[in-house]
């Protein structure tokens, strides 16, 4: 055996210690780590003949690249749309590596952990409260679980019109509809090769909404003249967190033929409070549906699922079907990953989501989301409050949408929320909306109190007043 292979492995104790012992230190601290770097690296690109072994390897990284480290799953990380996670998720996580499981199977092939992958989208289906009728697994992130949900999206609009696309190749002439898609969804339909161009977009709703103008759509269902077509809609769009109406897509759904998709990967968690429910009311009958697990259910990167109603098990095999691999014997007898989703290996990715859903229960998860609904109104009240800045949606549940007030500050948004950033005790990201450059806070951080808040504000109005 190699020396420094047979060094480590005697030592795999120590290491594994000495790693344990930082992450403690990281995360105890990570409240007052700083949110951005201006740190960067040397470049060291020449491989060494001999290695160092693990022990030295750690303090090279702890030289060179730990500096980077933000404290993005820290409390006041507002950007984009980034979660943290739970203690007992990042156990889940460290077991999904020492246990190195290929999760494929549910039975009959060495490794039968895809039944753990199962139980866990049980208990998912569980804490959102939807019907167990669908059939679910685990990919990378919401992009990939929009992509999953449309490949199989797609081969049903092709089995209307009599191809098979996944044999045969795509087809002209796809119909998809969408009001406010996610940028991931329309990469997807790239991907797919649909044409992230190629949709029919529906009006939104008067009054400053997000939300597809139901009346709108059944008006271009009507001039499709019966031709099938895939919905794409929304349950928590990215600015200002509107949800499309599910209830009359419900009723839609039973006059016309379409697949509905519903891409909900961080609103999809109002179903944990009994005072949000209602905004997802409906989603139930959605074919498929996209829940990003790294962002509201506090997992680490990278987590999400797809949930795909049942009945369609046979369009996603067909879509999926790893097919010249007879050694993998029948997909639909010996319940086999590789032909439900894109990845063929793949590690135990349900772990630390199955470990924070048993260690925190249906109310931990309820906590953690109306926690951070409260952390957005906190904020969304300030904002709304003070004269430096405006609020420019009302702030519907975990994110809080503004700018600078006044048209002649426009040109300074970006520089303000530079200024913000670069103290590193915050972070926010830059967006558009309605044709104002703007700023967005999205709370989904299961550490974020109210006295985060109450920092942040303070250090908005010093640099307002330096504006
Ligand atoms: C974040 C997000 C995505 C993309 O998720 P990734 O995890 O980055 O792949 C898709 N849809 C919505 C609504 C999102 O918020």
């Amino acid at each position: 055996m190699n020396t420094n292979l047979k060094k480590d492995a005697a030592n795999l104790a120590t290491i594994l210690k000495k790693v344990s012992e930082q992450g403690a230190e990281y995360l105890d601290g990570i409240a007052e780590r700083p949110t951005s770097t201006t740190a960067t690296i040397q470049k060291e690109h020449t491989l060494s003949e001999q290695g160092i072994g693990t022990l030295a390897t750690l303090e090279n990284f702890n030289e060179r690249f730990e500096p980077l480290m933000v404290a993005s799953s820290g409390p006041k990380y507002w950007g984009f749309v980034t979660g943290g996670s739970t203690p007992a998720a990042i156990a889940g996580d460290w077991l999904t590596t020492i246990y190195d499981q290929n999760t494929q199977a549910e039975k009959g092939s060495g490794d039968n952990s895809a039944q753990i992958e199962l139980e866990t989208i049980q208990l998912l289906l569980d804490l959102f409260d939807l019907p167990k009728d669908y059939l679910g697994g685990f990919v990378t992130g919401a992009t990939l679980s929009n992509f999953t949900s449309l490949a199989v999206a797609r081969q049903w609009l092709g089995k209307q019109k009599g191809y098979d696309i996944a044999k045969e190749g795509s087809i002209a002439g796809l119909k998809f509809l969408t009001a406010t898609p996610h940028s991931s969804a329309l990469k997807s339909m790239a991907m797919l090769g649909v044409g992230s161009n190629n949709f029919t977009k529906i009006r939104v709703l008067e009054g400053n909404r997000e939300a597809m103008d139901t009346k709108d759509l059944e008006q271009k269902i009507i001039a499709l003249n019966g031709e099938p077509f895939v919905l794409i809609s929304s349950g928590g769009t990215v600015n200002t967190v509107d949800f499309d109406d599910f209830q009359a897509i419900s009723e839609l759904k039973k006059q016309y033929s379409f697949w509905w998709h519903i891409d909900a990967a961080f609103g999809g968690f109002a179903a944990c409070s009994p005072i949000y429910r209602h905004l997802v009311k409906g989603w139930e009958n959605a074919d498929s549906i996209t829940i990003d697990c790294h962002k509201w259910l506090n997992v680490p990167y990278e987590s999400a699922v797809y949930f795909i109603k049942d009945q369609h098990r046979n369009l996603q095999v067909e879509t999926f079907q790893n097919s010249n691999a007879p050694y993998l014997g029948d997909p639909l007898e010996n319940f086999t990953y590789l032909n439900f989703l894109p990845e063929n290996s793949r590690r135990l990715k349900a772990l630390p989501a199955w470990f924070s859903l048993k260690a925190y229960g249906k109310k931990g998860y309820r906590d953690i989301v109306e926690n951070n609904i409260e952390n957005a109104k906190q904020f969304g009240d300030y904002i709304d409050k003070d004269s430096a800045f405006e609020l420019l949606a009302q702030v519907r549940l975990n994110t809080v949408c503004f700018t600078l007030e006044g048209a002649e500050n426009q040109e300074k948004v970006i520089l303000f929320l530079k200024s913000l950033n670069d103290t590193g005790k915050v972070f926010m990201t830059p967006t558009v909306y309605n044709g104002k450059k703007a700023i967005r806070a999205a709370f989904v951080n299961w550490r974020t109190n109210s006295t985060d808040i109450n920092d942040v504000t303070q250090l908005m109005k010093g640099l307002a007043d330096k504006l």
